[in-house]
């Protein structure tokens, strides 16, 4: 039976699409953008997690740990070049400050879960969203669970970086969805290259292409960027997004607000932060910079929905 790496599985969702949500985390992503707002969706890999903020010092852990890996010294408490994962010390763990993150799933036991939900999407206009890391790395599997939604008559939606095999998605996995909120983060090469870790030219080529797809009134893609200060928000950045949003012959885009949340998260992880100490780092998106970025693509023709 196939599986695949979820991270989490979260239900009453208002954030991720239209009506009320249940969404399916997947874990693993070809980007590696330095801002992600979930950092631990970013390994395709099964890791272990520290919160400090949880941890009510008995030490358990540190008594079981078979490798010698807990050191009270390590600032992010888990030496993980030592760690084998074998998960002994998030058994013992009172409190949940040690916790395992990702879990390999069946497209069954994920039915399951998400299908307790179904009446709340009916009365709501919601469905599942597949989101990350990225759904799309696992294609076929991908491809067998929103078969299974599609039967149950499920809405489905995916959230994706747009960096997969267009005539592979084409084929398995764009007649299966309802909505693709398709995300563009830099229009410039080169600093596509260097904060999200790849080239941005199949990215830009597979949302012309989708758009392609589209037949008027029917338009199952959204463009979506994620306002980062001073990288993705920048009025550069804005107005060539909006060229090539026309180019495509789409009409409108949604704006996500940063929020620096996700550098706890990378804490928990044992990663640094990429960033730094930055200020516009450190807070929540100014309402009034959210305001300038919707009045630049409103200024070019594009709707900010
Ligand atoms: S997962 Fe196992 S090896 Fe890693 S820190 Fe916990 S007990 Fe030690
Ligand atoms: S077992 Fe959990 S609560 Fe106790 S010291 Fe270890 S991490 Fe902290």
């Amino acid at each position: 039976m196939k599986k695949a790496l979820i991270l989490e599985i979260k239900g009453n969702s208002l954030d991720d699409g239209p009506g009320i949500r249940s969404v399916v985390f997947f874990k693993g992503c070809p980007l590696s953008c330095e801002w992600c707002h979930n950092p631990e969706s970013k390994r395709p890999q099964v890791e272990i997690a520290f919160d400090q903020n949880e941890c009510v010092g008995c030490d358990t852990c540190l008594g079981i740990c078979p490798e010698g890996a807990l050191d009270r010294g390590n600032p992010f408490f888990i030496q993980r070049e030592r760690c084998t994962l074998c998960f002994k010390c998030v058994e013992v763990c009172p409190s949940g400050a040690l916790s395992r993150v990702g879990n390999p799933m069946e497209v069954e036991a994920i039915v399951k879960r998400v299908i307790k939900d179904k009446p709340f999407f009916d009365t709501s206009g919601g469905g599942v969203t597949l989101s990350g890391g990225e759904p799309v790395m696992a294609m076929d599997f991908c491809a067998e669970l929103l078969s299974a939604f599609k039967a149950a008559g499920v809405q489905t939606l995916l959230e994706t970086c747009g960096l997969f095999d267009f005539r592979a998605f084409e084929t398995k996995l764009y007649p299966l969805l309802d909505l693709i909120y398709f995300d563009l983060k830099l229009m410039d090469p080169a600093l596509h290259a260097r904060h999200c870790g790849t080239a941005n030219a199949v990215i830009l080529e597979n949302f012309r292409k989708l758009s392609a797809c589209q037949s008027p009134g029917n338009t199952k893609i959204l463009a979506r960027t994620p306002l980062i200060p001073d990288i993705t928000d920048t009025e550069n950045n804005l107005r060539a997004l909006a060229v090539f949003l026309k180019e495509c012959r789409a009409s409108k885009a949604q704006l996500l607000p940063y929020h620096p949340l996700w550098q706890e998260k990378n804490r928990k992880i044992g990663r640094h932060d990429p960033l730094g100490d930055s200020g516009p780092m450190k807070t929540f998106l100014d309402p009034g910079r959210m305001a300038r970025c919707k009045a630049i693509l409103q200024e070019e023709g594009i709707t900010v929905v």
